[in-house]
């Protein structure tokens, strides 16, 4: 987390393998301890925001990429 390289195309490739974009809610930022492959819908338990998993990680990623996350 935090870590962050100028050079754009690699940042998301970090970002893509380290960064547990599908655990944490696009709305608070808070991280799910476990997210089984078989929940497509993300449920956050801090919020209780109720997003599809791959629209939740795709907006995390996106936040991290603009160094928001
Ligand atoms: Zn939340």
């Amino acid at each position: 987390m935090g870590y962050k390289c100028t050079w754009n195309g690699i940042k998301f490739i970090v970002a893509d393998r380290f960064y547990p974009s599908s655990k944490i809610c696009s709305r608070c930022g808070d991280i799910k301890d476990k997210l089984s492959l078989s929940e497509r819908t993300f449920i956050c338990d801090e919020c209780g925001y109720e997003i599809d998993r791959d629209l939740n990680a795709s907006i995390n990623l996106k936040n991290y990429g603009k160094g928001v996350a």
